[in-house]
């Protein structure tokens, strides 16, 4: 069992030096990212969404996309669903994007105006924010310490790993008593910095709270990360009580992995015309409104393509061959989907579309929808599963242009 750490004893003689040489680190080595150049809390709302779960050089150029189409709260509120799920189309997850715009309509539909810009005005408390759709404590905390420089602290995997080290909790961050007290240690950290301004403010002592926790986060992502931190070029080493006892690779302690589980998925692609049948998740599912490939899940290891087709269709395909494996993880889940090229012989595109897919013991449908016929044209403006993406051009390439 994991020896409880004192880490309370240890805490408060750091802050006073720790919180200035964070800033100052933080001063000389932030990275230059775009919506570090704006205090506009809709546009690092928008980042700090885009951030979950995704690393910061996938988001960049998703980000400078949303930012151009829309600009404001108003454009992202107005926009249909079919323009925002391809503007997020890639960055899965995609529950985050259906939240966002739903936060975005409710702050419209408050419609509080900005005295200078005329514009909608975000919300600025922490309690206001905390209160939209998609927002938890730990988004609330970046937009009002990021935006409004309020001491409002944040805790996310890298924020966890820093402290966990700096301070030595050898416990699991993810024990409630453990995770409660991270965040008040996070608290401390930014309440001092918000406290630490001098009478004379310069202007990087204005963002002070913003910086603080940026520099938690930013030490994380480029110093103190999970494999080969950089101990010996930290400025915080000296007081990092993992770095002084040698426990660094030990911390944090986030117990045993939760082992992956294999999924296997067949996909169908059938072509007409040069168009392919395609059709759109329906609501309240997995990436609901994305499109992809007709397709089912084999739960159980006999289901042989053909079965399999034929329970997707409602009737058997005269052709199958297959076509592209894509391999894929989501969350825990480790993925393969199995593409196979499937033609119907006399079974014309009308008694295709009357057909309904069937429920099988063995497979489980995702959808009720057989789809509809796009051209690569066409399907280059729907927003597809990152899977399916792969699938629609490699398929688009090999049936269709290198024949
Ligand atoms: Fe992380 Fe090492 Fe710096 Fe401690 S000394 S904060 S473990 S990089």
């Amino acid at each position: 069992m994991a020896q409880r750490t004192p880490h309370s004893a240890l805490r408060t003689p750091h802050l006073k030096r720790l919180v200035p040489l964070l800033l100052d680190w933080f001063t000389h080595n932030a990275r230059d990212l775009p919506w570090r150049r704006t205090r506009d809390p809709y546009a690092i709302w928008v980042s700090e969404i885009m951030l979950q779960q995704t690393q910061v050089k996938t988001v960049i150029p998703y980000w400078n996309r949303w930012m151009r189409e829309l600009p404001t709260i108003e454009a992202a509120a107005d926009a249909s669903a079919g323009k925002i799920h391809k503007l997020w189309e890639g960055l899965g997850y995609y529950t985050r994007v259906r939240n966002l715009q739903k936060a975005a309509k409710q702050i419209v539909k408050c419609g509080v105006r900005s005295a200078e810009c005329g514009n909608v005005k975000f919300p600025d408390t922490f309690e206001e924010v905390l209160a939209l759709p998609g927002i938890g404590r730990y988004t609330a905390g970046a937009i009002c310490s990021i935006a409004f420089n309020q001491p409002t602290p944040l805790l996310d995997g890298n924020v966890i790993r820093v402290l966990t080290r700096i301070f030595g909790i050898a416990e699991n961050p993810k024990e409630k008593e453990t995770n409660m007290r991270l965040w008040k240690l996070a608290e401390e950290l930014v309440s001092h910095a918000a406290n630490s301004r001098t009478r004379t403010r310069t202007k990087e002592e204005d963002g002070c709270c913003s910086h603080l926790n940026q520099s938690l986060m930013e030490l994380g992502a480029l110093v103190c990360t999970p494999r080969n931190p950089q101990c010996r070029n930290c400025r915080v080493k000296k007081l990092c009580v993992a770095f002084r006892e040698n426990r660094v690779e030990a911390l944090p302690n986030l117990g045993k992995r939760e082992t992956a589980t294999a999924r296997r998925f067949a996909a169908f692609i059938v072509v007409q015309d040069g168009r392919f049948l395609v059709r759109q998740r329906p609501a309240g599912v997995v990436n609901a409104h994305l499109w992809e490939f007709p397709n089912v899940e084999i739960t159980g290891g006999k289901s042989d393509p053909m079965s399999a087709a034929k329970i997707v269709f409602g009737v058997a395909p005269s052709r199958i061959e297959p076509l592209s494996t894509v391999k894929h993880s989501i969350t825990r889940y480790r993925i393969t989907l199995e593409a196979f090229r499937v033609s119907f012989g006399g079974t014309s595109s009308t008694s295709l579309h009357s057909k309904r897919l069937k429920s099988g013991t063995r497979v489980t449908r995702p959808s009720e929808n057989i789809g509809a016929w796009k051209s690569p044209a066409q399907m280059r403006r729907l927003a597809f599963t990152a899977a399916h993406k792969r699938l629609a051009s490699f398929a688009a390439k090999r049936i269709l242009f290198d024949r």
